[in-house]
């Protein structure tokens, strides 16, 4: 399962582990029973284990995708530490994340946005709509790309190594990652990065690893996403929890 992002990148499910009843076995182990067919009681089960905050049965589902995103998405990215690995001795569990290496393989691929955007005027962090002048935007773009990307190609013919010419790259190089999580994870990582808050081009992302989500696990993502709205608007300013 493959879907295009941005420009050039993708998100690629290489390998999943478990289906919608994992986490209802995993669940009704505490019983002592297993089924082999989901019907509407694992539907209520997994409601109430999402609401409940039981979450220890929704990460026996664990997924490993191939992430091709701009070098600024996967810094975005990097800070969800949560993944699989569960021996690391640091206070926070390292995941599971492995990177293609700019000291092997020379940089070839560069995203270049089809929209400029303006500058928010209400948060600091963020952009809206479009600047006026794209052309202007589009011509300084290019123009600095090219002088990068030729400094850095001719610094490869001089002999310069890969690891020291590469230093000149901008945020915008395309890298590739493996990156192995669990549901829990991966919804935590959905739904912050396909948030108004978040920067467009890891939510295009997270929309894509959304709808993976939704193919390989339609009732258990349907119903964690239900529950994870209901409590976002229950928190927010005025509404209150019965
Ligand atoms: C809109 C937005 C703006 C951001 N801006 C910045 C910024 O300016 N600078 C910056 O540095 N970061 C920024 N971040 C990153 C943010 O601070 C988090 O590091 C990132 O979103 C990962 O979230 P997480 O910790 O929930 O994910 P994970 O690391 O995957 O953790 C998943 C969950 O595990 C639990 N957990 C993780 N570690 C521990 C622990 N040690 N102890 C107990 N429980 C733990 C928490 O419940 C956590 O939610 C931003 C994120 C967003 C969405």
């Amino acid at each position: 399962m493959l879907k295009n992002v941005l420009d050039k990148g993708f998100i690629e499910v290489i390998d999943k582990l478990g289906n919608d009843l994992t986490v209802v076995n995993s669940a009704r182990v505490s019983f002592g029973k297993r089924k082999t067919k989901y019907d509407n009681g694992d539907r209520i089960l997994v409601r109430f284990l999402a609401e409940n905050r039981h979450y220890s049965p929704f990460r026996h589902i664990i997924v490993q995708f191939h992430v091709k995103a701009p070098e600024f998405v996967m810094r975005q990215w990097y800070k969800h530490v949560v993944g699989i690995e569960t021996s690391s001795s640091y206070p926070s569990k390292d995941h599971a994340w492995n990177e293609i290496s700019g000291r092997y393989v020379p940089v070839n691929d560069f995203y270049k946005p089809a929209n400029w955007r303006k500058q928010s005027l209400n948060n600091k962090q963020a952009s809206e709509g479009s600047v006026d002048d794209q052309l202007k935007a589009e011509e300084l773009f290019d123009s600095t790309m090219n002088t990068m990307v030729d400094s850095y190609n001719k610094l490869l013919e001089l002999g310069v190594a890969k690891e020291q010419a590469r230093i000149l790259l901008p945020l915008n190089q395309y890298t590739e990652v493996y990156w192995t999580a669990s549901f829990q994870a991966v919804m935590n990582f959905i739904e912050l990065r396909d948030d108004p808050h978040a920067q467009f081009e890891i939510r295009e992302y997270a929309l894509a690893m959304k709808d993976m989500m939704y193919e390989l696990f339609p009732e258990t993502t349907k119903i964690w996403l239900e529950v994870y709205e209901t409590m976002k608007t229950l928190s927010e300013p005025g509404k209150t929890i019965k």
